[in-house]
């Protein structure tokens, strides 16, 4: 369903990622590895073009997103209403949870439905609702953020993302900024995720957890992918020195 071919981003001078050539298939699980500041949240951020890419080409659907600015060009322009449906079928969940603070939990998981796919309100919170009991939050609903957990946070940002319905879902580090006693509850909403056969992409330190779930494993190095296969070819008998170094630092 996702493509993308060449991919480059440069922050000025720095140049992130260097020429990156991936797709995803629907039920995938990818699992995405690499070093701080290697580039995984921009890759990801670059999928929904939360980040615009500097170059390369981007397709959904054998689409290709965006017109080049010119003939010869491999840069591309992107009209916003493209964005906008982009946004809408791949859906994000950030590992600061980035929950709208003035809203209870069921209006953080209404917000996108009303605003973006214009649904009526009664409607927007029963499917609000749907959501937040397949996370196991019903009993929260008219609660604040700050009253909740970290995993309970992150459970409602899962279920306002899934709310959207989504064709693709990107975990960027979930689990990473929660008390180690809170880290279950989220992998499990995860797990279940994958038994659905939901097409995900996740960005995560959680090796172990990686292993079990993911169809496919990505390191991420130098801007490029270093190192691609199989959880065992990559996490159990990877060929690149790089990636050996790398998971040598977890064991
Ligand atoms: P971490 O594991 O720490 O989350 P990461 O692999 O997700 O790291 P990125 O957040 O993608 O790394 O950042 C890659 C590099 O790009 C870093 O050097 C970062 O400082 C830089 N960078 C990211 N976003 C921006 C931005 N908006 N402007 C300038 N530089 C940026
Ligand atoms: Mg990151």
């Amino acid at each position: 369903i996702l493509r993308v071919s060449n991919l480059q981003k440069k922050f000025g001078s720095l140049h992130v990622l260097r020429g990156i050539d991936f797709a995803v298939e629907p039920g995938e699980r990818v699992a995405i590895i690499g070093g701080s500041g290697s580039g995984k949240s921009t890759f990801l951020r670059c999928l929904n073009f939360m980040e615009i890419p500097t170059s390369g080409t981007v397709e959904l659907d054998g689409k290709t997103l965006g017109r080049p600015i010119s003939d010869t060009s491999d840069v591309r322009q992107y009209p916003e209403a493209e964005l906008c449906q982009v946004r809408e079928r791949v859906g994000m969940v950030f590992q600061q949870f980035n929950l709208f603070p003035h809203m209870t939990v069921v209006e953080n998981v209404m917000e996108g439905l009303v605003t973006v796919k214009r649904m009526k309100k009664p409607q927007a919170r029963e499917r609000a609702l749907t959501e937040l009991r397949k996370v196991g939050l019903e009993e929260k609903v008219e609660v604040y953020p700050s009253r909740l957990s970290g995993g309970q946070q992150q459970r409602v940002a899962i279920a306002r993302a899934l709310a959207m319905e989504p064709e693709i879902m990107l975990f960027d580090e979930p689990t990473s900024s929660l008390d180690p006693e809170l880290v279950g509850e989220v992998l499990r909403v995860i797990r279940q995720l994958a038994d659905e056969g939901r097409t995900m992409l996740l960005v995560t330190h959680e090796l172990g957890f990686a292993y079990h779930f993911a169809t496919k494993v990505i390191f991420l190095a130098d801007g490029v992918f270093h190192e691609v296969g199989t959880p065992d070819q990559v996490l159990k008998n990877p060929v690149q020195e790089k990636t050996r170094t790398f998971l040598n630092r977890f064991s």
